[in-house]
């Protein structure tokens, strides 16, 4: 078989076709079917099987690349157990992807260290292994993005090109102040996505506080009206993971004043809904 013309041509083609998965597992698989060991079928199914998933594993890493995530995390490293807050069967649910198929949002709620961004990228890697294009913003960069577009005259541009994805990530809402440009700017993209695709919000802020955010109650209302009609809150009450890592440790844990108050602040966050 080796050396001659077919054989020689198979090869040429599988390679003009970009079949580089079957390509190589071909010659084991044909001398196999000679053999008798396995049916022409099995042996097809398999081959093309191999090169779908191939396919799959490659455009879904080309995705998780262009998201931008800062680290990867996935469900699998959650441990719900240290979080009972969380509820594990509602972030199933958010991980069979309905959610972006419906354009809804998510708001991960809670003080820092609580597992936020790390279930916020964890669904992020869901989506783009689900086929959904993602893109991973640290709020304040985005707006800060925005902002350097938009004096540049590059504004409506740039917000489409940020706004294309399936899924938008927008982590730590809250954590720095923002001025009155880029409260504006935030409602643009809120409003840009409403009902058309989906939003994952990471906030150490309860919604009665987004009027400080934004430093405007009422364009924060009008933004709250938009994200809340879809979505879903997860609200996570509890221990920082990294101290808790930390005191395991035996490392004496600094003394965080800030914990009380985030605490407090996520206390009226209301429960997780589902509208
Ligand atoms: P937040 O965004 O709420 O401030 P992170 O998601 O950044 O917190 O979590 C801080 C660190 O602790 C990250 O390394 C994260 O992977 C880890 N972590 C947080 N919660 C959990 C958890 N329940 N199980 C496993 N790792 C966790
Ligand atoms: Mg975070």
């Amino acid at each position: 078989m080796k050396g001659s013309l077919a054989y020689e041509r198979l090869h040429a083609n599988l390679q003009a076709l970009n079949l580089g998965t079957v390509e190589r597992g071909i010659d084991t698989a044909l001398e196999n079917g000679v053999r008798g060991e396995r049916s022409l079928t099995d042996v097809l199914d398999e081959l093309l099987h191999q090169e779908v998933t191939a396919r799959q594993a490659l455009s879904t890493e080309t995705r998780v690349r262009l998201a931008g995530f800062p680290v990867r995390k996935t469900l699998d490293e959650f441990d719900f157990e240290f979080q009972p807050s969380v509820d594990p069967a509602l972030i199933r649910e958010l991980a069979t992807m309905r959610f972006v198929h419906n354009a809804e949002n998510v708001i991960m709620v809670g003080p820092a260290g609580v597992g936020k961004t790390h279930l916020a990228i964890a669904l992020g890697m869901e989506a783009a292994r689900s086929g959904f294009s993602v893109s991973f913003y640290s709020a304040s960069r985005a707006l800060g993005k925005l902002r350097q577009a938009a004096d540049r005259g590059l504004l409506e541009r740039t917000l489409r090109n940020l706004c294309r994805s399936r899924l938008l990530i927008l982590d730590e809402i809250g954590y720095l102040p923002w001025d009155r440009q880029m409260a504006h700017l935030f409602f643009r993209i809120v409003e840009n996505r409403y009902e058309r695709a989906s939003t994952i919000f990471t906030s150490n802020k309860a919604y009665s506080e987004w009027g400080e955010v934004l430093g405007d109650p009422v364009l924060a209302a009008a933004v709250l009206d938009r994200i809340l009609h879809h979505s879903t809150t997860v609200n996570i009450r509890g221990e920082s993971y990294r101290l808790r890592v930390r005191r395991k440790a035996g490392t004496p844990t600094p003394v965080v004043p800030m914990e009380s108050k985030e605490r407090s602040a996520t206390r009226d966050a209301g429960p997780a809904r589902r509208k």
